[in-house]
Order: C-alpha cells, then structure tokens, then sequence
C-alpha cells in the first residue's frame, strides 16, 4: 500500500540501545557484556516482527567495535565510530531471499579473513529458519568454532524450527511484543518530529493497529499520515481509511471462499496482508462479511467459514506468522 521510499520505519530506526523500545533486558544485557567484555561469539534473538531483532543487531554489531564504549553509547570518536567504511565489517544476510548453499559458502569463505577496519566482523542473519537443510548443516561447522574476530547474530521469528544443535551454540534472547504505552510513545515522538497533529485517541488507535510491532504500528501510522495529509489525524479518519479499505475486500473473499476459488482466496488473502491493517481489524472484517454473507444465505459452507474464523481469532493474535495461519484458514474454509 504505502511506498517504502521513506517509510517511518526505516526513518526512526533506533541508533542507540536507548532508543530501542519495550527490550531493556536485552539491550542492558548486551551493554553489559560490551562493557565487561564477556561477547559471545553468535547470539539467537527471537521474536515477532517489527520487535527491533535487526535494529538492536545493528546496535550491537556497532558497539562491540566502538574502542570506548561506556555507559551502554558508542563514543563517536575512536577509529571506528570515525570511519566511514564501517560497513565493511558488517554483514547482514536474509535469508528469505538467500536460502541456498551458495550464500553460507560465500559467507563460511569471507569468515576466515579478519576484519578491515574494527575489532570484529558482525554477520547478522535474518529469518534464519528460512535457510535450507544443507545450507544450515553448512553453516553449524562455522558457528561451532567461529574465529576469535567472528560474531553470528542469528534472528527469526520462528525458533522452533531451528534445529537443536543450533539453538545450543547460541546465547539466545527473546524479544517481547512492545506494550501499548510504548508504541503510543514511538508514535508521538514521530509525529511530533515529522510536525503532524493527532490527538491521543488517534494515536492509542495506530498503537493498537500495531499489535505488539514497531514495524505494523509505524507502516499504519504511514498509511494515515498519507491519507490526511496537511489535515490533523482523528479516529474518524482513521476509520475512514481502515473502513474504506477493508469492506470490499472481505466481501470480496468470501465471495470467493463460497465460490471454492483457492486461487482467488490466495490472492486476496495477500492483499490484505499487504496492506498496512494489523490482525484484530483483519479478523473482525471477515467475521463480519462472513456473518453478513450468512444472514443473506444460510450456505453450510458458510457455517462452516464461521466456525473456522471464529476460532482462529486467538491463534491469530500470538501467531507468528498470522498470514501463513489465516491463508491456511481461508483454504480450508474454501474446501481446498
Ligand atoms: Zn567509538
């Protein structure tokens, strides 16, 4: 829905473990280690999305560089925090779009070679989970005797499919779901910067869009910000935009889950995953098409969408992947 040329998110990244959100364990913990000079050598950060897995790696990868890191900052001045070709020593890799050998062979090839310009090289892993078989068997002989100038930091949302032998080798954090007081918080402290009016209802409705995401919460807020332009947001634009955007799209997939068209369901199912609206609004809408859709015809197929939908609603809710469940969901319904 919204471009990502300048999406809040990318623009309010934290920079320092002070400004990361709802994870003072991890971020004082790490800190510390930095401080005492205890670092592991590959770390396991766990959690929904848009919890700040990939902003504190990237926090952390800067840090343990730093030559006078104190009092959880980096000093700004040393050789590292001067240079401008820090990125040479950091390494971020998705696996998402990488998950082939071809990517662990070239990074178990460029872990030999120290680091050019800090202490450390950081390679920081996303959605690591998504690596294939070989890849990761590949990969554990690395993470099993890493060099002394090699940090991992693995990151997913998923650490159940992770094999054993991984989880072991690895310090392991789990993010939390960010509180609604600090999503309220981050999204002030944007408006405020980006000079956007909103009055308190309106920004408690973004924070409770995000469900426990900086990420949902701030792609949200961009969608409104985008949608009011110079006007000030309200809860009544707000549901303007969500009300706009939603009606027909459920009437939409539940036409097609009556009509048994599984390829229809997918595609829209991806439209509104798409879209900026978190998983509570997504639920609510097709409840209400689908019992909307019943009371005009009593369909047994319908009956059954009901049931399965209804039930969904807390599954959904701590889902890790809430796509993959209501797609699933919306199959079965369609009798797919
Ligand atoms: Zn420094």
């Amino acid at each position: 829905m919204n471009s990502n040329v300048k999406s809040f998110y990318r623009i309010y990244r934290p920079k320092s473990f002070d400004a990361v959100v709802g994870q003072e364990f991890i971020t004082r913990t790490l800190s510390n280690q930095i401080a005492s000079q205890k670092i592991g050598h590959a770390y396991l950060f766990c959690g929904t999305r848009g919890t700040g897995k990939t902003s504190v790696a990237k926090i952390f990868a800067d840090a343990v560089n730093c030559e006078n890191f104190k009092d959880g900052k980096v000093c700004g001045q040393c050789a590292w925090c001067q240079n401008p070709n820090k990125s040479m020593d950091i390494f971020e890799i998705d696996a998402a779009s990488n998950n082939g050998v071809d990517a662990v062979r070239d990074l178990i090839e460029s872990v030999k070679y120290p680091p050019v310009v800090g202490k450390y090289k950081v390679y920081i892993i996303d959605e690591v989970h998504m690596f294939s078989g070989a890849a990761f068997n590949a990969l554990l002989k690395t993470l099993e005797e890493p060099p002394a100038h090699v940090i991992f930091v693995l990151a997913t949302t998923e650490p159940h499919k992770l094999l054993p032998t991984v989880q072991s080798r690895c310090l392991r954090f789990n993010f939390q779901n960010v509180g609604l007081a600090d999503l309220e918080k981050v999204i002030k402290g944007v408006f405020q910067n980006e000079k956007i009016t909103a009055d308190d209802a309106a920004v408690t409705l973004i924070a409770k869009e995000g469900q426990g995401s900086v990420r949902d919460a701030l792609s949200f807020a961009d969608t409104v910000a985008a949608y009011c332009g110079k006007d000030p947001i309200t809860v009544a634009a707000i549901n303007h935009v969500v009300g706009g955007l939603d009606a027909k799209v459920f009437q939409t997939l539940v036409a097609q889950i009556v009509a048994n068209d599984a390829k229809g369901v997918r595609e829209t199912v991806n439209q509104i995953f798409n879209s900026s609206t978190g998983t509570a609004r997504i639920m609510a809408g097709t409840l209400t098409a689908l019992k909307d859709a019943y009371v005009q015809q009593t369909n047994p197929r319908l009956a059954n969408a009901l049931r399965i939908f209804a039930n969904l609603e807390t599954t959904l809710k701590y889902a890790n992947d809430p796509h993959g469940y209501f797609e699933t969901a919306a199959l079965v319904a369609c009798g797919a």
